[in-house]
């Protein structure tokens, strides 16, 4: 074992101390799931995690790819300035739907636009709306290495690039996996242009499912 195991007591301990979810948030997975939305969203310390990254940023400006039901997107957006702006894109149209409810009830419509359709699509007309101070990346894993090779065009020198289960659920290190090949290798290939492309200094963050943040250089 390296480092700390994380055992139920020190995650209570870190959540209870540092990412205490307000009634909004945690009440909404319930509410998502009865409408049939899957509960895959990220957990309350990666949110915080998230919030620090952007305010280490100066994040005034927010790219999230796959919103879900709009869980991190919250966390994000109350990092914001009351000027700042948040752009979710999110492909399912139930999924962008609680989205927008969701995001609407905690009062943050005036930050937060959400965008339906292919992630694709959406990013190549993103251009004129840059740049951004952090991408986060959490959506279909086969998509992940085009998400970071449209979020290294639009996120700023200095901005960052986080990529939500970077860990594969602890599998990502199998070269040859012999069940879920395609979600570990999308992962593997994501992982590893994050940690060699020359415009990124990046870490894999033990945390949750794990995420790769980079940060792109040059700011
Ligand atoms: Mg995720």
């Amino acid at each position: 074992m390296k480092g700390t195991p994380i055992t139920e007591r020190l995650y209570d301990y870190i959540v209870a101390n540092f990412a205490q979810e307000d009634d909004l948030l945690r009440n909404m997975p319930a509410e998502a799931e009865r409408r049939g939305v899957p509960l895959i969203h990220i957990s309350p310390e990666q949110g915080k995690f998230l919030q620090v990254l952007m305010k280490a940023a100066g994040a005034r400006k927010v790219l999230e790819i796959g919103a879900l039901f709009g869980y991190s997107t919250i966390w994000l957006a109350r990092a914001l300035p009351e000027d700042g702006r948040l752009i979710a894109l999110e492909v399912h149209p139930l999924h962008a739907q609680v989205t927008r409810e969701n995001v609407a009830r905690a009062g943050l419509a005036h930050k937060v636009e959400v965008r339906e359709g292919n992630a694709l699509d959406l990013l190549a007309q993103l251009d004129g709306e840059g740049p951004f101070d952090l991408a986060f990346i959490d959506a279909d894993k086969p998509g992940y290495v085009s998400y970071l090779e449209h979020a290294l065009r639009l996120v700023r020198p200095g901005g960052l690039i986080v990529g939500d289960n970077a860990s594969a659920q602890g599998n990502v290190w199998k070269v040859d996996a012999d069940s879920d090949a395609e979600f570990i290798n999308a992962i593997r290939a994501f992982n590893e242009r994050m940690a060699t492309d020359p415009r990124l200094v990046s870490v894999l963050v033990p945390i949750a499912d794990g995420m790769c943040v980079g940060v792109v250089n040059g700011g």
